[in-house]
């Protein structure tokens, strides 16, 4: 469902020129959940930028449900981006002034849907991520956990094809991000949709399906993991 073929990029400003990314090629299917990982500034959100159309590669291609996106032009672009694409940041960038259903709400309204519709299925997404009751509430008054776990219901409420998360669980304790993780591999399962998660944390990419590492711009691994849950179900009939 994502291909990415030959995809070279390299920053230039007054301060010089750095060479960002080198030749990267990698594929994922449909429903796989996938972990970018490598030390800082080896590249990681840059690539994930570029596989999201927040940015375009000096050269290569990324296919996404068949299109090109780096050929695409700017209006034609976006609206591939609020049909296919979702984002989740580290610092959660919500909108402060919105509600938390609002905040849900708010990709739906740039799709024209009519707001009976658009309410319900905001709510839907909050039910799921455990915050049915927090839906009148400002994102200043939930916790950190709380307030990423309204990203991830607003990144799904348009059905994308691939999520793009940037650490998302970056700035979470450890107990928080095992239960934002474990939302995240619910919804997976449940909407068969593709994650594609940055993280410098070994622990992290032990759950996802497959790990891509980059180091220095370059993809210099690319590993499967075994099915954790099969293994902890069989482990679980066995006792
Ligand atoms: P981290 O784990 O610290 O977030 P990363 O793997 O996400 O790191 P990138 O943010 O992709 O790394 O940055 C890769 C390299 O590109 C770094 O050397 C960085 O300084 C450089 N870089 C990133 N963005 C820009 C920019 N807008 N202009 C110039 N250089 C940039
Ligand atoms: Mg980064």
């Amino acid at each position: 469902m994502l291909r990415v073929d030959q995809v070279s990029h390299t920053f230039r400003s007054p301060q010089g020129v750095v060479p960002v990314l080198d030749g990267i090629n990698m594929t994922v299917d449909k429903g796989e959940m996938v972990a970018l990982l490598g030390s800082s500034g080896s590249g990681k959100s840059t690539l994930l930028n570029l596989m999201a159309g927040l940015m375009k590669p000096d050269q290569g291609s990324i296919w996404i449900a068949g299109t090109d996106i780096v050929r695409l032009g700017e209006n034609k672009l976006a609206e591939f981006r609020r049909q296919h694409i979702g984002f989740i940041f580290q610092a959660y960038e919500l909108m402060s002034n919105l509600t938390v259903r609002e905040n849900v709400e708010l990709p739906l309204v740039f799709m024209g849907m009519r707001p009976a519709l658009r309410r319900k299925k905001a709510e839907a997404l909050l039910e799921q991520v455990g915050l049915a009751g927090k839906a009148g509430l400002f994102p200043s008054q939930l916790s950190g956990g709380q307030q990423q776990r309204v990203s991830i219901a607003r990144s799904l409420v348009t059905e994308p094809s691939v999520i793009f998360a940037d650490e998302p669980t970056g700035n979470l304790d450890t107990e928080t991000e095992e239960e934002i993780l474990a939302i995240i591999q619910r919804l997976n399962q449940q909407m068969q949709t593709t994650f594609i998660i940055v993280t410098h944390e070994a622990e992290v990419a032990d759950q996802m399906q497959k790990v891509i590492t980059l180091k220095n711009g370059r993809l210099i691994r690319e590993t499967t993991n075994e099915p954790l849950n099969e293994l902890e179900m069989e482990k679980g009939e066995a006792l």
